[in-house]
């Protein structure tokens, strides 16, 4: 099957690997298919090892100023996560209120990472959304139709990994599909989550996203060529500096 990967999102977890995508989007950008795109932030299990000026360094890459600034369309990855829990969860909420502060002022989505905390992940979103719609993803979604249909509501997006492809996973299947049409995204969750027939495969890679978007429309009633066109308008209409 040809994937026809047209556009790649190279998500950070720091601020050494947010300097690295939008130096690798800088590079690899324009004419280039497929564009690379960064999305710069501090992810929660990383959130302990900050340094003095990380987050400043951040803040100053997502402005056009700053060499492939034009190139960051995210912020993120970050969130709270109680499953590896090698960062306090204190640090982890203030680290991810300052995303949405940040969102706020650039206009940039918010790529989620929530793991092992539903209720939480829910109060700090229904705290957000005090301020106003959100804009971004629920990413590699792994909870139930109940807190994917909330975050909907709240103006986020849910995006499926290949986890959506694994034969065990028939809950998920289900949310995916439940979620209204415009919200569906698919990813890869590098390096991990290679989706089935590939499930053994590393690094996973963006031209295994046709086997988990494949699924995503065998669930929707969707041919893969309207599979792809709706999850691309999608990522557009979300990540809209990617046009
Ligand atoms: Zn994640």
């Amino acid at each position: 099957m040809v994937a026809r990967v047209t556009r790649i999102l190279c998500v950070g977890v720091d601020a050494g690997a947010s300097a690295s995508a939008v130096s690798l989007a800088s590079r690899i950008g324009g004419e280039k298919m497929p564009a690379v795109w960064a999305s710069v932030g501090i992810h929660p299990n990383y959130a302990h090892q900050e340094r003095p000026g990380d987050w400043e360094s951040i803040v100053a890459l997502t402005t056009n100023s700053h060499v492939g600034g034009s190139r960051v369309c995210a912020l993120g990855e970050t969130g709270l996560d109680r499953y590896w829990d090698d960062c306090p969860f204190e640090v982890q909420k203030k680290n991810f209120t300052r995303h949405w502060e940040l969102s706020r002022s650039t206009g940039l989505p918010v790529i989620i990472h929530s793991r092992d905390c539903d209720a939480e992940m829910l109060d700090a979103l229904r705290n957000e959304y005090k301020h106003g719609e959100l804009r971004g993803v629920m990413h590699s979604f792994s909870s139930t139709l109940e807190v994917a249909l909330e975050c909907v509501a709240m103006g986020l997006y849910i995006s499926f990994s290949g986890m959506l492809t694994y034969k065990k996973n028939d809950v998920l299947r289900d949310v995916a599909a439940k979620i209204p049409e415009d919200r569906l995204l698919v990813e890869t969750d590098c390096p991990y989550l290679s989706p089935e027939p590939k499930r053994a495969t590393r690094p996973n890679e963006p031209s295994l996203m046709v086997h988990t978007g494949e699924v995503l429309g065998k669930v929707r009633g969707w041919t893969i060529a309207e599979t792809a066109e709706r999850t691309t308008a999608n990522a557009l209409r979300l990540f809209s500096k990617m046009r």
